[in-house]
């Protein structure tokens, strides 16, 4: 039973992470969603609101996937919930050279945790966090990229209409 964690940022969770997580399960027997305390980054959302927002869409979608957070290092963390691998989504080459060092730096730390990358699907290869939040408080619509609770919380948060 090889049990993998999809750690992130997910400020906010948008439907690129969400066909992640979907593929992710038809290979993993148990996933556990984690959302970083990354203290260099300011978000929009706080860790509580992620969390929940993450667990909110995950009911809604029928998905019984745990979602937990966590600071510090992710192979330590993945050691301490007995996660065997660790999920990430691929969108373009500009996350290769992240992620590959990212790679090769977990599996200096751990070596016996493997890092499996995916590739979302090509109608949401191009979205990320970032460019959702930019459109949004510019007042562009984001309906399809997000889902419709994050949407809503998204409204709220920049206030707008
Ligand atoms: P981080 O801040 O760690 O990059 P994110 O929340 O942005 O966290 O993303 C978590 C993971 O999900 C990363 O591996 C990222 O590449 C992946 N991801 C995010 N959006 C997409 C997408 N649209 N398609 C594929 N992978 C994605």
């Amino acid at each position: 039973m090889i049990h993998a964690v999809y750690p992130g940022s997910f400020d906010p969770i948008t439907n690129g992470h969400i066909d992640i997580i979907h593929r992710a399960r038809l290979v993993f027997e148990r996933l556990t969603v984690a959302v970083v305390v990354n203290p260099s980054k300011q978000p929009l959302f706080t860790l509580t609101e992620r969390v929940q927002m993450i667990r909110d869409v995950l009911d809604d979608q029928g998905l019984s996937i745990p979602v937990a957070s966590f600071d510090g290092l992710l192979v330590k963390y993945a050691e301490t919930i007995q996660a065997q691998a660790v999920v990430r989504g691929l969108r373009a080459l500009s996350d290769f050279e992240f992620e590959f060092q990212l790679s090769l730096m977990n599996r200096r730390l751990k070596p016996d945790i493997q890092m499996v990358y995916f590739m979302s699907s090509s109608e949401v290869t191009y979205l990320s966090s970032g460019l959702v939040k930019e459109v949004a408080s510019l007042g562009g619509d984001v309906t399809g990229l997000v889902p419709p609770i994050v949407h809503r919380l998204l409204i709220e948060k920049l206030s707008i209409k």
